[in-house]
């Protein structure tokens, strides 16, 4: 199956996507994995992309895409993909489809998922990461240390990243809203789109995309 996973920042879309690939037995194909590969196999692509980052600036569309092809031609993606945080805009969208295209391949589904923007909030916002180890990882609400501020682990001070913060939060969703979600009305009308909420436990989320996926590659 050719997929790609769309949603919100704090949906768990690279959980998601690592549990689906697996049960699929297709690759995981994100786009930070692409760009850490490309970059340190020192790739043509992977160096235009380096000065762009090194530079400040975003890494246009076309490098993204090149990357994101090159990795679809691999004989492990034959009998298909799962791709996620490509394509980001309706731009990448429509670039990917006239690859496919190319190359006579066509998406089986986008699957959607859905978290209410306060959730969202709560769960990145409510994130607490220990200085010692960022592996270290609590929640306020989720995963409370048994002492307020105290790393469980190794009693490090917990602190709250700058990139969870409310503020930055919100600032993420507004850009996923205006850049993002755009493709899901895109794919909409190629009849794409599957929908599920990614609300409660990780693998009851993984079991309702298995089974929107089962249910869309049957009709
Ligand atoms: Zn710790």
């Amino acid at each position: 199956m050719r997929i790609v996973l769309v949603g919100p920042p704090g949906a768990g879309k690279g959980t998601q996507a690592a549990f689906l690939a697996k049960n699929l037995s297709i690759p995981h194909i994100s786009t930070g994995d692409l760009f850490r590969a490309n970059i340190s196999q020192g790739t043509e692509l992977g160096k235009q992309a380096k000065a762009y980052m090194d530079a400040g600036n975003l890494v246009p569309d076309e490098v993204t895409i090149g990357m994101a092809k090159d990795r679809m031609e691999q004989p492990d993606a034959v009998n298909g993909f799962l791709l996620d945080g490509f394509p980001r805009n309706v731009a990448q969208a429509e670039a990917l489809d006239a690859m496919l295209d190319g190359e006579g391949m066509k998406l089986d589904a986008v699957l959607d998922l859905e978290v209410p923007e306060d959730e969202v909030v709560k769960r990145i916002a409510g994130r607490r990461i220990c200085r010692n180890d960022s592996a270290h990882v609590f929640h306020e609400t989720y995963s409370k240390p048994k002492t307020e501020g105290v790393c469980d682990v190794c009693g490090g001070e917990l602190y709250q990243r700058e990139d969870d913060s409310e503020e930055t939060v919100r600032k993420r969703l507004e850009v996923y809203h205006t850049q993002t979600e755009p493709i899901i009305d895109h794919y909409k009308a190629q009849g794409l789109v599957v929908t599920i909420s990614a609300l409660g436990k990780v693998n009851d989320v993984t079991e309702r995309a298995m089974e929107a996926l089962r249910g869309e590659k049957a009709a």
